[in-house]
Formats: structure tokens, sequence, C-alpha cells
């Protein structure tokens, strides 16, 4: 028998069983040639088709046109933090960013390093425990950057700013997918695929095709300039071709499950029942974050007696609810919820911090 636990980790994540189960049907033979996925060129029409196809389903859940391009790239969300100001941000103009936690931080680091970076709004103050919605974007900025859902620290955010002609970049890392929003307000959203949709090792970013007007007159690295995969179709050279078939598996998964208006739904579900939970604990629990920016994919909460977290976790773990532990560089506890944990999951986990709570208060 094959044991399954309950998948808290904040990435890499759960991934829905269905999905597994088909990449596990397909492994030996992939759609007739003989061969695993793994093993098939990447210029073979099978594999063309597996990524056009997901590049297609993605477009038609976000409900973005052909004026946008979908790219698997590799090297993580990370390189992402790079490779934007180094194709957008050009003298005399500054990126402009929102300082929400760790992620935002990392990409201010990077764009610091290429160019003029401004950082127009931070709730380090509070450690990160809200998101500042106070600020005034500058017209002549290269872009405005924004994180949508800060994975450590567990807050979200639930209204974008307006930039008016200032391209609207964000990283969508641990949120992608999760909820129906005008997508057509981003200029390049950028994810890695690990939280929310697929396995670790590769990105997705999504650049709207007037961004490409955009990028600095300069002799780029290859590698590293958006229209070199724009123009190849991600395939300049060879994509993290397992890695983008699993998200093409995914993003199926999704479809067939109302896409993401029915998975919206389902998150609000499931983090409400959590955090109700929570506030309903008198104390026992208390949450970390700012309740108006409270993420529904990362809960992020402590106990009042710090010294029962060790234990908390432990019995989790005995009690198959993994990956519970908070970040380590803020402690707590936090439960990443995101698309493919199912409801009996988080039920499952407030019905063992009801339990835990009684013993120990
Ligand atoms: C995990 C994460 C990243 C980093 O992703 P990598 O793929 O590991 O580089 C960036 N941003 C956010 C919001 C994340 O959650």
């Amino acid at each position: 028998m094959t044991k399954r636990v309950y998948n808290f980790y904040a990435g890499p994540a759960a991934l829905p069983l269905e999905v597994l189960e088909t990449a596990q049907k397909e492994l030996l033979d992939f759609n007739g040639s003989g061969m695993s996925i793994m093993e098939l060129s990447h210029r073979s029409k099978i594999y063309d088709e597996v990524i056009e196809t997901a590049k297609k389903d993605i477009k038609n859940l976000m409900g973005l046109d052909d004026s946008y391009h979908i790219l698997f790239l590799g090297g993580g969300a990370s390189t992402q933090f790079a490779m934007i100001p180094y194709n957008f941000l050009k003298e005399g103009m500054a990126g402009d960013y929102i300082d929400t936690g760790a992620w935002s931080t990392k990409a201010i680091k990077e764009s610091k390093k290429i160019g003029e970076t401004n950082v127009l709004a931070s709730s380090k103050e509070k450690n990160f425990s809200y998101i500042p919605k106070d600020f005034t974007i500058d017209e002549n900025a290269a872009y405005l950057h924004i994180t949508s859902n800060n994975t450590i620290r567990g807050t979200e955010l639930f209204t974008f700013p307006e930039t008016g002609n200032v391209p609207l970049i964000c990283d969508m890392s641990s949120d992608f997918l999760s909820r129906e929003l005008d997508y057509t307000k981003f200029d390049l959203i950028y994810a890695g695929a690990q939280k929310n949709v697929g396995p670790a090792g590769v990105v997705i970013v999504i650049i709207k095709d007037s961004m490409l007007g955009k990028i600095k007159d300069a002799d780029l690295f290859t590698m590293l300039d958006y229209r070199t995969h724009v123009s190849k179709g991600s395939m300049f050279n060879t994509p993290p071709a397992f890695p983008i078939y699993m998200v093409g598996l995914v993003v199926k998964w999704l479809k067939a499950h109302g896409g993401l208006a029915e998975m919206e739904k389902l998150n609000i579900k499931k983090s409400k029942l959590l955090y109700d939970a929570i506030d309903n604990s008198n104390g026992f629990y208390i949450g970390a974050t700012a309740k108006e920016d409270r993420s529904r994919m990362n809960v992020t909460f402590r106990l009042k007696d710090e010294s029962l977290e060790e234990i908390i976790a432990k019995e989790a773990l005995e009690n198959d609810l993994v990956g519970l532990k908070g970040h380590r560089s803020v402690g707590g506890l936090r439960a990443s919820i995101y698309n493919a944990v199912p409801y009996a999951g988080v039920e499952k986990l407030v019905n063992f911090l009801n339990d835990f709570m009684k013993k120990h208060s």
C-alpha cells in the first residue's frame, strides 16, 4: 500500500494526486512513443504538443489573449529578480518596488546591482506582517514590481495598484492560478512552479508583447534576454521538459475542476476554515498577520505558549500532517494550503489543532 500524507510544505509542495497518477501511468510509454517524456526530444512533434497545450491552457485559464507570451524558463523565480532589471531598467529610469517580505527584498537587492531602485513602501518595520497600501507611483518608473503572495510571512494582495502607463510586474510564485483576477492589468507575471502548479525546475513567465519594445537597447546576454525566449517559444535551449509536462497536467486538472473561479472558492473555504480555528481558540493560537492581508495560500500562526511549538509539530507529524514548521527565519507554524491540498486535509488539520488545544489548555 502506498502511504500518502497531507503535505503542508511551502515548496516544493503538494501536487494533485490525479496528476501524479497520470504521470505514473504515462511514465514508461508517453503517448505511444515507447519512451518516457524525459527521454523524448524537446523538438519532437509529441513534445511540441505538450508545451503548446500547456501555454494555451494557461492563457485560457487566465483570460489572456495572444498579446501575451507564455515562457517556461530555468533558474527559478530567483533568476527573474535579476532578469527583470537587467532587461527593463534603463539609464535615467528607476525600478519601483514594494517590499512585502523576504522575496521582495531579494528582488530589490538584485535590482540595486543594476540600476536606480526605489522602494516605494515597506512593511519591514512590522516584520512584514501586513501589506503597505499607501504609496505614490513615479510616472517615469521603468516598472512597478510587487509580490502578490508572501510565502514566508503569509500575507497576500487582494487589491492591486493602478499604475497607469507604468508596467506592472508581479512575482506570483506562491499564489499563481489560485484565483480569478483581471490578469490583463499585468505586464509581466512570473511564478516558480513548485509552489502551486508543478515540481521545481521551471519558472513560468508571462510577458505582454508590448514589454519587448521596452527592453534596454544593449547587447544583452542571450539567455537573459526575454526576446530570445519569446522568439524561440522557450526552445532556444533545452527547456525543463519534465517540469513543463507536469505543469501541463496541473493546468488540465485545474480546467477539469472548474478553472480559477472554482479554485478560488475552494481556497477561500479552506483558508477560512483554518483562520476561524485560529481566531476561535481564545488566544491559544495567534494569527501572525494583519487580518485583511491574510494569505489564502500560506497560513502563518504561533502558539501563545511558544514552548509547545516543537511538540505540536512533532505530534502533527505523527498524525500524517507534514510540513507545518514555519520558515526557519520566522519560526512559528505555517500551513501551506495551495490548490492541491484538499479540503479534507485542512479539516484534518483543524481537528488536530482543536484536539491539541484541549489537551494543552
Ligand atoms: C519560492 C519563491 C521564490 C523563489 O523561487 P525559486 O524558484 O526557488 O527561485 C520567489 N518568490 C516567491 C514569492 C516565492 O514564494
